[in-house]
């Protein structure tokens, strides 16, 4: 498998580590407000990267954080009256509930900042033994001097290009960043009561759970500098090796092309895209270009997607109740080929519409073939498994719009319609279709009974 490296700006060939397995760290979300595309993003992006590497054969070890104590979430807590529990708790929850809506794989282990706090104390003292930190009136600062790699990850070499942020006049270099912030409110330690600067968060908890070089750092592209960067450079001065093997970042999400971001007023929420279309052709549209590019979100796009979608679930349809056979060949050594390439969706994508066309061709032709069937079945399958689409019933795919209320009416209809052709009184049955049309449903009798579909109106 080749993945491009941000940090060598080039693609390599991914050797893992250790034997077979590959280990992963994705930088997870703050949680202080719901996740927005930029999120889903990057989490469908690893998420893919995953799926594609589990197919290859190799055994994954995926590890994606949780920030709960950060400047953000204190503010809430200011404003909104809560507990720093009560924020973060509900804040997860949510997050846990779009990513299943989006079918992303839950990570196998998801640690919590505030979880980890003696390896965040422990990894500071380490530096501080080292001499890589210093102490102001405000925080235990890390000083980047003792990095002589620093800025070799992001590549940045104007130094002037590093934006101010707002912080601590005092510092040696407009670089170093905060290890432990002095606060009474918060948790003891060796150096006073404070709380830990996010940056220092990731490492402690990858040297926790890893003990070890990782395979793959990944991220938004947001993230490289400064805080992979950051991270990085702890790590050498800590440990006097890599953090990483590799550094993997996704793009931007563009609205109307600009960069998409709370302070321009522009910051889609995952719920909003979730209200218009079903999660499966969110994951479908923000997975459909490559996971490097910038993503420029319209709505207009994200409604094609969910036709895209329709098309491959017609396709299933058609091979309602069909076993699978087991998927191999040419499909699907033609998407991990494509897959395989740093993740080149389009040719994947691609790929996929031949398959589909070209499986409707042969089963117009011949639609009685078993083995035909079943290799087409095993192909879906491949599909759902790699891509993490095609995993809802084929029938209820196409009853997407119906809220619960309208979905039981619907579900009482149909059995007074059974009910009615069972006492062979077909003119009620009759009536009761043209009902059912009228609300916008199409039925259809199987030899498993009736399925509906809503009828799509353009
Ligand atoms: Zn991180």
């Amino acid at each position: 498998m080749q993945i491009y490296d941000t940090a060598l700006k080039q693609k390599i060939e991914l050797k893992p580590l250790n034997s077979n397995e590959i280990n992963i760290y994705v930088c997870g979300p703050t949680v202080y407000d719901d996740a927005h595309l930029g999120h889903a993003k990057s989490s469908i992006s690893f998420d893919l990267l995953r799926r594609v590497l589990i197919a290859l054969g190799y055994r994954v070890k995926f590890v994606k954080n949780f920030t709960d104590i950060d400047d953000k979430i204190l503010a809430k807590m200011q404003s909104t009256n809560q507990t720093l529990e009560q924020i973060t708790t509900y804040y997860i929850d949510r997050y846990i509930s779009d990513m299943k809506a989006l079918n992303v794989l839950n990570a196998d282990i998801e640690p919590k900042a505030t979880c980890y706090l003696n390896s965040i104390i422990d990894y500071i003292l380490k530096l501080e033994q080292n001499g890589a930190t210093y102490k102001l009136e405000d925080g235990i600062y890390f000083d980047t001097s003792k990095d002589e790699k620093y800025l070799s990850l992001s590549g940045r070499k104007d130094e002037n290009l590093i934006a101010r942020v707002k912080s601590n006049n005092s510092k040696r270099s407009e670089k170093d960043f905060v290890l432990w912030k002095f606060d009474e409110n918060w948790y003891d330690s060796p150096f006073g009561k404070g709380r830990p600067g996010w940056h220092t968060e990731c490492v402690a908890m990858i040297s926790n759970i890893f003990g070890k070089t990782i395979d793959i750092h990944a991220g938004g592209a947001d993230l490289l500098f400064p805080h992979h960067e950051n991270e990085a450079a702890q790590c050498r001065c800590a440990y006097h090796k890599e953090l990483a093997k590799h550094w993997m970042h996704n793009g931007f999400i563009q609205v109307d092309n600009e960069k998409m971001s709370k302070s321009l007023g522009n910051s889609f929420f995952i719920k909003d895209a979730l209200a218009i279309a079903p999660g499966e052709a969110v994951r479908y549209y923000l997975m459909s270009s490559h996971y490097r590019a910038n993503f420029n979100y319209d709505i207009a796009d994200l409604l094609s997607s969910k036709k895209r979608l329709d098309k491959i679930y017609r396709l299933k349809k058609r091979l309602s109740g069909v076993e699978a056979s087991e998927a191999k060949g040419e499909f699907k050594n033609s998407i991990l080929d494509a897959l395989s390439d740093d993740l080149n969706i389009s040719v994947a994508l691609a790929k996929i519409d031949e398959m589909v066309n070209q499986a409707n061709t042969n089963l117009d032709k011949e639609p009685k073939n078993k083995a035909l069937k079943s290799t087409i079945m095993a192909n879906l399958n491949f599909i759902k498994d790699t891509l993490g689409i095609l995993y809802q019933d084929e029938f209820e795919w196409f009853q997407y719009g119906f809220d619960e209320t309208q979905k039981e009416k619907i579900m009482n209809l149909i059995k007074a319609r059974d009910e009615a052709k069972l006492a062979k009184d077909y003119k009620k049955a009759d009536l009761i279709r043209d009902e059912l049309n009228s609300l916008g449903v199409a039925i259809m009798d199987t030899p498993n009974g009736a399925k509906w579909e809503k009828i799509w109106t353009e």
